[in-house]
C-alpha cells in the first residue's frame, strides 16, 4: 500500500476539516478500480463504460424527413407567389423511394422517410393545397427546411459516449441507435458494511432494555445499493478490539471499499485508532460540519488485499448526510464515472428562521414547495442526528454555508433536492 496524501491537509485546521476541502481530498485520492465486462445493453443500465463506444454508423443514416409533407426542389419555388408542382410519387419511411424528382415535381414524404433523389426541401403538408395530381405550395419556403442530415446526431468513427459514462435510459437508446447490442463497463464495486456498538440489535428480535436496533445497516444498505454497488453485509459487530479486527480484516479481504457506522466519535474513537493504525493508514476527520462531524478515512488491508475505509458517525442522520456529502462521490469516482458529478444545488426561499452558529456547514432536512412561481424551502421539525423521521419527511438538504449565521426567514437558501428526473 502506498502512502496516502493525508499531509496535504496538514495545514487545515485538524478539528475543522471543510466540507468542500474534504470532499476535495476525497475525490483527489480515490482512483477508479480495475476490471470490466461485456454486457448485454439492457444489464448495463447504471452501470459504468469502461471503454469509448465508438459509433459505426451515421445517425442518422441518411438524410430525410423531420416533417409529413412534400419534398421539393427548392429552386423550382416562386419566391412570392404560389407554385403549382405535379406530384410523381410517395416516399414513406423505412423502403428507399423511386422517385426521383425532375423540374416542377414534388413526392409526397412521410417523417423519417428518406429524401427522394433531385429533392432539397420539405413543404409541410398543413400549408400545401393539393389538386387533383398536382399540389400548391406557398411562397416562402426556406432551402433544406425540415430535412434531417445524415449524421446530424452522430458520426461514423467518433465516439457516441465516452468511458466514464453512466448509463441511462438516454444512454441505452443511443447505444441501440447504433445497431450495438454488447457494450464493455466496469465491474461493480464491492462495498462490505458493518456496523459497530454494544447497544445495537439486529431486527426481529424483541428490544432489550437500552438497547437500540440497528438501522444504519439499512440506509447504507439502501443508498449503496441505489448507487449500483454490490453490498457485502456483515451485520453487526461489538465494541471489542479483537472482534472489531477480524471484521476489519475479514472485509478488507472481500471488498472494495469498506463502509461502517459508530466507533469514530471522540469518546470511541482511542482504540479504533489503534486498531486502524495496526491494519492501515487511516485519518479521523473532525469535519466542520453538522451532523456528520466525525469521520475515518483510509485505506486498510489483510494480506495481499486491502480496500478504503469510510467510518461513518453513528447518528442514523449523520450516517445519510455523510454519505451523501462524502461517500458517494468517492464510491462513484471507484466506480470509474468520470466527471463525478457536482451535487445539484438551487437557491429557495427559506420561509422560516433557522438558527445557525457560524463556522459549520448545517445539512438541515428541508421540503420544498413552490409559492407564486418560486421555490421556496422549511425545514422539517426537529433537526436532532438522531432523529431519522426528518429524512422520511424531507426532499432536500438546506445546506447552509459555514460563514453564515442566523437566517431570518424570506433569506435566500441552497437546497440539494433527494430526487432527479433520472
Ligand atoms: P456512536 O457514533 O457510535 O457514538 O453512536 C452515536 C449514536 O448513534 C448513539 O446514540 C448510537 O446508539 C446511535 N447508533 C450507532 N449506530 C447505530 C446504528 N447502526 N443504528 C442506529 N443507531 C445507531
Ligand atoms: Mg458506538
Amino acid at each position: 500500500m502506498s502512502a496516502l496524501p493525508f499531509t496535504c491537509l496538514d495545514d487545515y485546521d485538524p478539528d475543522a476539516l471543510s466540507v468542500w476541502r474534504a470532499r476535495q481530498f476525497l475525490l483527489e485520492t480515490v482512483q477508479p478500480i480495475v476490471g470490466h465486462e461485456r454486457l448485454f445493453v439492457r444489464e448495463a443500465l447504471d452501470r459504468v463504460l469502461a471503454e469509448d463506444v465508438i459509433s459505426p454508423v451515421d445517425v442518422p443514416a441518411h438524410d430525410n424527413s423531420a416533417m409529413d409533407g412534400w419534398a421539393v426542389r427548392h429552386a423550382d419555388l416562386s419566391p412570392d407567389r404560389e407554385t403549382r408542382l405535379t406530384i410523381v410519387g410517395t416516399a414513406f419511411a423505412g423502403r428507399p423511394c423511386d422517385a426521383k424528382l425532375g423540374a416542377c415535381e414534388t413526392a409526397r414524404i412521410m417523417t423519417g422517410a428518406m429524401i427522394p433523389e433531385g429533392a432539397d426541401c420539405v413543404v409541410i403538408q398543413e400549408v400545401v393545397r393539393v389538386e387533383g395530381e398536382t399540389i400548391v405550395v406557398p411562397p416562402g419556403q426556406k432551402p433544406a427546411q425540415n430535412i434531417r442530415r445524415a449524421g446530424e446526431d452522430l458520426q461514423a468513427g467518433k465516439p457516441a459516449l465516452s468511458a466514464g459514462k453512466r448509463l441511462r435510459p438516454a444512454e441505452l437508446g443511443v447505444i441501440a441507435s447504433l445497431g450495438i447490442a454488447e457494450v464493455t463497463v466496469r465491474r461493480r464495486v464491492r462495498v462490505a458494511l458493518f456496523s459497530t456498538g454494544d447497544e445495537l440489535m439486529s431486527i426481529g428480535t424483541p428490544l432489550a432494555p437500552g438497547a437500540v436496533y440497528d438501522s444504519n445497516r439499512y440506509t447504507l444498505w439502501g443508498m449503496l445499493t441505489r448507487l449500483g454497488c454490490e453490498v457485502i453485509d456483515m451485520g453487526v459487530v461489538k465494541d471489542d478490539p479483537v472482534t472489531l479486527e477480524a471484521a476489519f480484516r475479514a472485509a478488507a479481504a472481500c471488498s472494495d471499499a469498506i463502509v461502517t457506522s459508530g466507533g469514530v466519535s471522540v469518546g470511541e474513537a482511542d482504540f479504533v485508532k489503534q486498531l486502524m493504525a495496526r491494519l492501515g493508514e487511516v485519518a479521523f476527520w473532525k469535519i466542520a460540519m453538522k451532523p456528520g462531524k466525525p469521520m475515518a478515512f483510509g485505506r486498510i488491508g489483510a494480506g495481499k488485499e486491502s480496500a478504503w475505509l469510510f467510518g461513518l458517525p453513528g447518528n442514523p442522520v449523520a450516517v445519510m448526510v455523510t454519505f451523501y456529502q462524502f461517500v458517494q462521490p468517492a464510491l462513484m469516482k471507484l466506480m470509474g464515472i468520470d466527471p463525478v458529478p457536482e451535487v445539484a444545488t438551487f437557491p429557495a426561499r427559506c420561509v422560516v428562521p433557522i438558527k445557525k452558529g457560524k463556522g459549520r456547514t448545517e445539512f438541515q432536512r428541508g421540503i420544498l414547495f413552490q409559492e407564486n412561481g418560486a421555490w421556496c424551502v422549511r425545514p422539517t421539525g426537529h433537526q436532532g442526528s438522531g432523529m431519522l423521521s426528518s429524512m422520511t419527511q424531507a426532499d432536500c438538504f438546506i445546506v447552509l454555508e459555514a460563514e453564515r449565521g442566523f437566517i431570518e426567514a424570506g433569506e435566500m437558501v441552497q437546497v440539494q433536492p433527494f430526487a432527479g428526473l433520472a
